[in-house]
C-alpha cells in the first residue's frame, strides 16, 4: 500500500511539475508576442506624503491583457521575461511609457515623481544608461522627477557594477531607490557608498506593525537609519490605519499601499489627481 501511494504522490507531483513547465513555456510564446500586440499596460498606484497627506509621486507597474488568459500581474511573468532575456525589450517599453506619462504630467504642471522598475537584468545590461538618457533628453524629463527602482538583493549582487552606475545616474540627476529594503542585505557601509535617492521599507515589516513589536522595532530601526544617512523613505504595503499612524508617529516621510489606493489605469489615476486638487482648492 505504501508503495502504492508513494507512487501515487510520485504521479501527482510529476503532473503539477509539467503543467507548471507547460504553462511557463506558454507564457514565454505569449510574451513573444505581447510587445507586438500592444497587450502591456502600465498602471499606477500613488505614493502618499504622510505629513502633508499629499501625492507626491506614482509606481508604475507594468499589467498583461492576455488574450486568452486575462489580466496578468507580475508575478506570473517578469521572472520568464527575465531568464528568457524578453525583460530588455519589455523594460525599455515601461521606461519610455513611464517618461511620456511624466512628460505629459510635466505639461499640465503636476508635479509627481515617477518611479519605474528595472529588474536585474536590465538594470546591469550595458545599454541602460544610454536608455535613460535618450529618454530623459526626448521627453524632457526633469531628472529628478524620475527614479529608478531595483530590489535590495539585486543591487547588491553586483556592488562593484551597481556602484558606478549609481554614481552615473546621480550625475545624469536621475533617481534611485532600493525597493523591497529589509529583506536583502546590504550594509551601511553601501549604503553610504551608493547615492541612493530613497528607500522602501518591504511589505512584509509593515504588515506586521500592529501584531509584531519585532517588526515596529525594525521598522523604526531602518527610518532612524535612512534619517542619518539623509535618504528618503517610502513604507510599502500600508493597508490599515494604524500601520499609518505609526509610521507618520515615527516621521517616515511616504507610504504607498491599498490605504490610499491600488495601482489604477492612467484614466483613474488623473480622476484621484483631480478629486484630490477639488480637496484642496
Ligand atoms: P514592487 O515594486 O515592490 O511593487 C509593489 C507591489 O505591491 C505591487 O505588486 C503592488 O500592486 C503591491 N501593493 C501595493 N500596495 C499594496 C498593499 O497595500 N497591499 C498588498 N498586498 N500589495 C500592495 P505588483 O504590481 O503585482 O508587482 C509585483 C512586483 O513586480 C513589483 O514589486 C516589482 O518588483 C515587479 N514589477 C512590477 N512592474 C514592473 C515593471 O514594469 N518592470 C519590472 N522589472 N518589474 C516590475
Ligand atoms: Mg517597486
Ligand atoms: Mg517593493
Ligand atoms: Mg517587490
Amino acid at each position: 500500500y505504501a508503495k502504492r501511494k508513494a507512487l501515487k504522490h510520485y504521479q501527482i507531483f510529476n503532473t503539477q511539475l509539467l503543467e507548471a513547465f507547460k504553462a511557463n513555456i506558454e507564457i514565454e510564446r505569449d510574451l513573444q508576442q505581447a510587445l507586438k500586440s500592444r497587450e502591456f499596460e502600465l498602471y499606477y498606484q500613488p505614493l502618499m506624503d504622510l505629513q502633508t497627506q499629499r501625492y507626491i509621486g506614482a509606481e508604475a507597474l507594468i499589467r498583461w491583457h492576455h488574450p486568452k488568459k486575462g489580466i496578468l500581474y507580475p508575478g506570473a511573468f517578469i521572472e520568464i521575461a527575465e531568464q528568457t532575456g524578453l525583460i530588455n525589450a519589455m523594460g525599455q517599453w515601461v521606461l519610455e511609457t513611464a517618461c511620456k506619462q511624466l512628460n505629459l504630467w510635466q505639461h499640465k504642471n503636476i508635479d509627481l515623481t515617477m518611479h519605474v522598475n528595472v529588474s536585474a537584468r536590465q538594470f546591469f545590461s550595458s545599454q541602460l544608461y544610454a536608455q535613460v538618457w535618450t529618454l530623459v533628453t526626448r521627453y524632457r524629463i526633469k531628472p529628478k522627477r524620475l527614479i529608478l527602482e531595483i530590489t535590495e538583493t539585486e543591487l547588491m549582487s553586483d556592488i562593484e557594477h551597481a556602484t558606478k552606475l549609481c554614481k552615473e545616474l546621480a550625475e545624469l540627476g536621475v533617481g534611485l531607490a532600493i525597493d523591497d529594503f529589509g529583506t536583502g542585505h546590504s550594509s551601511m557601509r553601501y549604503l553610504k557608498q551608493f547615492p541612493i535617492s530613497k528607500l522602501k521599507i518591504d511589505r512584509s515589516f509593515v504588515m506586521d506593525i500592529s501584531s509584531s513589536r519585532e517588526s515596529r522595532e525594525i521598522v523604526s530601526a531602518i527610518i532612524a537609519m535612512a534619517s542619518a544617512l539623509n535618504i528618503s523613505l517610502t513604507a510599502e504595503g500600508v493597508e490599515t490605519k494604524e500601520q499609518e499612524a505609526f509610521l507618520t508617529q515615527s516621521a517616515c516621510h511616504h507610504a504607498q499601499g491599498f490605504l490610499y489606493s491600488p495601482a489604477v489605469r492612467e484614466s483613474d489615476f488623473s480622476h484621484l489627481l483631480t478629486l484630490q486638487q477639488s480637496l484642496i482648492n
